[in-house]
């Protein structure tokens, strides 16, 4: 499973960065910087609760 981010969708408030800054940094306009590789198995439910939480649904989890 990855993580991906729609910037069109995303407005760059940070929610995502906060709830799983193991796998998402912010740039300095405070859009979400994602890691690409396959997400560890021990951030999956972590990276789901953050995809819940994005308020404009930018946030994706992908399956592999
Ligand atoms: S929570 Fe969603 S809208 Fe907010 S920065 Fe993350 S991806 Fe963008």
């Amino acid at each position: 499973m990855r993580v991906r981010v729609n910037p069109i969708d995303c407005t760059a408030h940070g929610l995502c960065a906060e709830l799983l800054p193991e796998w998402i940094s912010r740039d300095e306009w405070g859009y979400p910087v994602v890691d690409s590789q396959t997400l560890p198995a021990q951030l999956v439910k972590s990276a789901k609760r953050a995809a819940a939480a994005c308020p404009t649904l930018a946030l994706r989890l992908q399956q592999d």
